[in-house]
C-alpha cells in the first residue's frame, strides 16, 4: 500500500513499509534469510556503492525484511527514515554518533533506563564524548547544562523506571534555540501512545525488544528521523554538513536532504559500526507491531487499575504511575501521551530493601526479569539489578532508591495481577 498520512495508526501498524512479494506474492513479509544481493551488472554495482542508485549489496547494510520494519516504524512514528540496529542500545550510539566527537557532550536526563546512565556516564566516554545528567523537570537547569560542545539533548518519553513524563515541547524548545537536536528514547511510550517528532523532537529512539516487538522474543533497536533538523544551519555536525571523509567525500545534507542522516546512518553507521539487525529479528517484530496499539490499550487499562489499587493499599507508601491524579505529571499526559501514561511504574514498599526482595520473590503470575514491555507482567528491584551500578544518589535520582520495586504491567486479567500482588505483599510487608 501507499502510506499516505490518511490512514489510522491501526491500518499503518498492520501495513506501512509491507508490500506483497513482488517474486512471489507472499502476503506477509518474508523473512530474506540471505547475506547478499546479486548485482545485475557490473555498472549496478557501482551505482549502489556510489548511492546513486537504492538496493540492496549486502546484509549488514540493508536487508528487505529489516527495510519493512524500518519503514514501519519511521511511518508509525511520523517520520521520514529509520534505521533498525541489533538492540535498543545500538540504537543509541547510532543516533549519536553522526553528531559527536571527541569533546563533544550530550546534556541527558537523570531518570533514563539504568542501562542507558551507564553507557552515558561510563561507555561513551571512551568515545572522548561525555554526558552532563540534568533533572529534566528543571528547564532552566538544562538550558544552562549546553554549552560550545553540547550536540544532543537526550530524554525518555515516558521515563523508566517510574514512568515520570517529560515535558517534550518544552525541551526541545530549548534544544531548538541551542541549534541541537533532541533525541527522544520512546521506549515506554510507544508511537501508539507518545509521538515525540509532533512535540519537537529531531531523533526517536528505541528499544524493539519491548513493546513493539511485545512479547519478549528477540533485542532490536530503531533510530527514526524526523527529517526535519538542518544540518548546515550551523557548523556543528560536519559530519553531515561538510564533505564526509569517509564516504570519499560526499556531503550528506546536501545529497539526500530531509534524508540524510538515515543515509548516514546506513551508509557509515551500520557500515562501519555494525550493530545491525537481523531478517529474523525483524520478522518478529513485525508480527509483534502488528497488534501494538490493541496491547498498549490493555497494558494501559490494567497499569490503571493496578495503580489505583496500590496507591489505597497501606503497604505501599508510593505510587508514581502519572495516570493517577495525584501524580505531579497528571497534568502532562493529556498534552503528550494522550491515550495514556503506559505500563510501568514503580511502588514504594514498606519495609525497604528487605521487603523489596521477599515481594519479588513471593510473586507467581509476575516474572522477576530485567526486561519491560512484554505481554507477561514483569517486576524488578531495580536497586539490586538493573540500577546496581549507580551510586546511591544516582539511584536516587533516577528513582530506583532500595525501597522502590518498578512494575510493567502485562496484559493478563487485572484480577489475577491483583491478586498475585495482595498474596505477595503479604507475604513481604504482613
Ligand atoms: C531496554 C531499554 C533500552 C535498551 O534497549 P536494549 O534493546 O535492551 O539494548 C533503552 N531504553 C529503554 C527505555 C529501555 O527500556
Amino acid at each position: 500500500m501507499t502510506d499516505a498520512p490518511s490512514y489510522g495508526f491501526d491500518t499503518l501498524q498492520v501495513h506501512a513499509g509491507a508490500r506483497p512479494d513482488p517474486a512471489t506474492g507472499a502476503r506477509q513479509v518474508p523473512i530474506y534469510q540471505t547475506t547478499a544481493y546479486v548485482f545485475r551488472d557490473a555498472e549496478h554495482a557501482a551505482a549502489l556503492f556510489n548511492l546513486q542508485e537504492v538496493g540492496y549489496i549486502y546484509s549488514r547494510l540493508t536487508n528487505p525484511t529489516v527495510a519493512a520494519l524500518q519503514e514501519r516504524i519511521a511511518t508509525l512514528e511520523g517520520g521520514v527514515g529509520g534505521v533498525c540496529c541489533s538492540s535498543g542500545h545500538a540504537a543509541q550510539i547510532m543516533a549519536l554518533f553522526p553528531l559527536m566527537q571527541p569533546g563533544r557532550n550530550i546534556v541527558a536526563s537523570s531518570r533514563l533506563y539504568g542501562g542507558t546512565v551507564t553507557q552515558f556516564s561510563q561507555t561513551i566516554k571512551r568515545f572522548g564524548w561525555s554526558a552532563k545528567f540534568v533533572d529534566f523537570d528543571d528547564h532552566a537547569a538544562v538550558a544552562a547544562a549546553i554549552d560550545d560542545d553540547t550536540r544532543a539533548v537526550f530524554c525518555e518519553a515516558i521515563a523508566n523506571p517510574g514512568g515520570h513524563i517529560t515535558d517534550l515541547d518544552a525541551i526541545s524548545a530549548i534544544s531548538d534555540a541551542a541549534g541541537i537536536p533532541l533525541i527522544v528514547d520512546n521506549t515506554s511510550a510507544t508511537p501508539y501512545l507518545c509521538r515525540p517528532i509532533e512535540h519537537g523532537a529531531t531523533l526517536v529512539v528505541h528499544s524493539t525488544t519491548k513493546y513493539l516487538t511485545g512479547n519478549g522474543t528477540v533485542t532490536g533497536g530503531c533510530v527514526v528521523d524526523s527529517g526535519k533538523f538542518d544540518w548546515r544551519a550551523n557548523d556543528k555536525f560536519p559530519s553531515l554538513s561538510q564533505p564526509e571523509p569517509a564516504y570519499h567525500g560526499l556531503t550528506f545534507a546536501e545529497t539526500f536532504g530531509p534524508l540524510a542522516f538515515t543515509f548516514h546512518g546506513i551508509a557509515i553507521g551500520l557500515r562501519d559500526l555494525g550493530m545491525t539487525m537481523n531478517p529474523q529479528a525483524a520478522h518478529y517484530t513485525l508480527m509483534g507491531i502488528e497488534t501494538l496499539s490493541l496491547r498498549m490499550d490493555r497494558h494501559v487499562q490494567n497499569a490503571q487499575t493496578i495503580a489505583k489499587w496500590l496507591q489505597d493499599d497501606p503497604r505501599i507508601d508510593d505510587v508514581t504511575y502519572a495516570g493517577l491524579d495525584s501524580s505531579p505529571y497528571a497534568h502532562l499526559v493529556p498534552k503528550i501521551c494522550p491515550k495514556g501514561a503506559g505500563a510501568l511504574f514503580t511502588i514504594a514498599v514498606k519495609g525497604g530493601y528487605d521487603a523489596c526482595v521477599k515481594l519479588v520473590d513471593s510473586l507467581e503470575i509476575f516474572s522477576h526479569v530485567a526486561n519491560l514491555g512484554d505481554t507477561r507482567s514483569l517486576v524488578i528491584h531495580s536497586a539490586s539489578t538493573t540500577h546496581r551500578q549507580l551510586t546511591a544518589d544516582q539511584q536516587k535520582a533516577a528513582g530506583a532508591g532500595p525501597n522502590i520495586v518498578r512494575l510493567s504491567i502485562g496484559i493478563e486479567d487485572a484480577r489475577d495481577l491483583i491478586a498475585d500482588l495482595d498474596q505477595a505483599l503479604t507475604k513481604a510487608v504482613g
